[in-house]
């Protein structure tokens, strides 16, 4: 009886892997026709200065809307992308949106952008000649715009993406490290990477406030102090309400984003009402 139960486990364990990977699979074709599709899609959010409380910069955040399954989340498609080389397409209409757009609202106001790259971009050659096209294409000033790097994806080959970051710092446009706090960076290789910001990450702010957290406020302190002392801005990603936003204050961050200031929404609708 047991063996039964046992083996329509397997049975459903397998159903389900199955069921899995066929998705995956699925999305990863669609994903190289969403592009010609125009199923792709870049959403903005607030960057906020927490001393004057103005927006400072936008992060643009990768959006797909499938034509059967609706919204993908980046989670999902970003490592699809990585895995089929269609993560340098990717990347290609991302920062061609997104300066773009960029330049656009400066003609308006001062304002900067902030985008993602993923692990797999900064081995890409093409990486470099492609921001420098973007900035010359658009004119944007280089310190407009800033580029993240996820702690673990620096961490994977530190020596690798050094290089990369100098040649990006060369072209003069910003570098942060993005989701700090849960990468296991060595300081020791932090330390001689040319940064200007350290983003913490969000579950650190998310615990801010609550009952019996007062770790989390502890690591936020030490990570603003040595970010300061680094001579680097210190961000706070997903501040969702009025109280975490007064701590961050008092911690001394400089900057922060969230559901309190903005969700990330449609070009359109971000850009005609910023705090
Ligand atoms: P990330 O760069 O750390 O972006 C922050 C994520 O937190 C975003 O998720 C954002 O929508 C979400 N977020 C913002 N404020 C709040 C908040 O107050 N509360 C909560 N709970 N969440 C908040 P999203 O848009 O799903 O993106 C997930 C990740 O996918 C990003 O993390 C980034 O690593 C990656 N990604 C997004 N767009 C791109 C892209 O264009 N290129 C690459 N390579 N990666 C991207
Ligand atoms: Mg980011
Ligand atoms: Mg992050
Ligand atoms: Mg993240």
């Amino acid at each position: 009886e047991a063996k039964t139960r046992g083996r329509g486990r397997y049975e459903f364990f397998d159903v389900e892997l199955r069921e899995r990977v066929q998705r995956q699979l699925r999305l990863e074709q669609d994903l190289r026709d969403a592009v010609p599709r125009r199923q792709l899609w870049m959403a903005y959010q607030p960057v906020v200065d927490l001393r004057s409380m103005r927006t400072v910069a936008v992060e643009g955040l990768m959006r797909w809307t499938h034509h059967a399954h609706g919204n993908i989340s980046p989670g999902e498609f970003i490592p699809l992308a990585e895995e089929s080389d269609l993560i340098g397409v990717l990347g290609d209409f991302m920062l061609t949106t997104t300066t773009e757009e960029l330049a656009r609202q400066r003609r308006r106001r001062d304002i900067g952008l902030t985008v993602n790259l993923s692990a797999r971009q900064l081995d890409d050659a093409s990486l470099v000649p492609a921001v420098e096209e973007a900035l010359r294409r658009t004119g944007l000033p280089p310190r407009a715009l800033c580029l993240e790097i996820t702690e673990s994806a620096l961490m994977r080959e530190p020596e690798t993406a050094g290089c990369v970051l100098r040649e990006l710092r060369g072209l003069g446009v910003r570098l942060a490290i993005d989701d700090f706090g849960t990468g296991y960076s060595s300081l020791a290789q932090l330390w001689k990477l040319p940064l200007d910001t350290l983003k913490i990450d969000q579950s650190f702010v998310a615990a801010l406030g609550e009952p019996g957290e007062s770790d989390a406020e502890a690591i936020i302190r030490g990570i603003v102090t040595m970010g300061h002392s680094m001579g680097l801005t210190v961000i706070a990603e997903g501040t969702e309400t009025a109280r975490q936003v007064e701590i961050l204050r008092d911690l001394g961050c400089d900057e922060a984003q969230g559901y309190h200031f903005g969700k990330p929404q449609r070009a359109a609708e971000v850009f005609d009402n910023l705090p």
